[in-house]
């Protein structure tokens, strides 16, 4: 049996897309790779999950592991920030540098990634003038 907590949520959810359809979108049969909530499709023809907004569809394997890692970051720096919180009114400074590095391991991580993902045009410009020579 669900918790009253998740059909709080459930309700949320459904209310949520409701709306969503009343405004022009149109339900999917794909559902969201992350929460697995159903998707919509906008007006603007936009796909999106009702709770994380635009939504990449996924295409491969290795396109749904890195959407995968993206959230788990995410959820680990959420957790963290929150225990920061709990410690900081319960006042233990050392564990929150704890948490803290934590969210700075999160961060370097999306550094890292989100520098993978820049299309290395640069590099493509100096490769067309060189192959031009003769
Ligand atoms: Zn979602």
């Amino acid at each position: 049996m669900a918790s009253p907590k998740d059909k709080e949520k459930d309700r949320e959810l459904v209310k949520k897309i409701a709306m969503m359809v009343m405004q022009g979108a149109v339900m999917l049969a794909e559902t969201c790779p992350i929460c697995g909530s159903p998707l919509l499709r906008l007006k603007t023809g936009e796909t999106v999950c009702p709770i994380h907004g635009r939504v990449i569809m996924v295409r491969s394997d290795e396109e749904a592991k890195e959407i995968e890692l993206d959230s788990i970051v995410a959820e680990v720096e959420h957790y963290a920030a929150q225990r920061i919180r709990e410690l900081m009114a319960s006042g233990q400074p050392n564990e929150i540098l704890e948490w803290l590095r934590v969210i700075e391991a999160g961060e370097r991580i999306r550094e890292l990634r989100e520098r993978r993902r820049i299309p290395t045009r640069e590099a493509d410009r100096d490769g067309e003038k060189r192959g031009k020579k003769g």
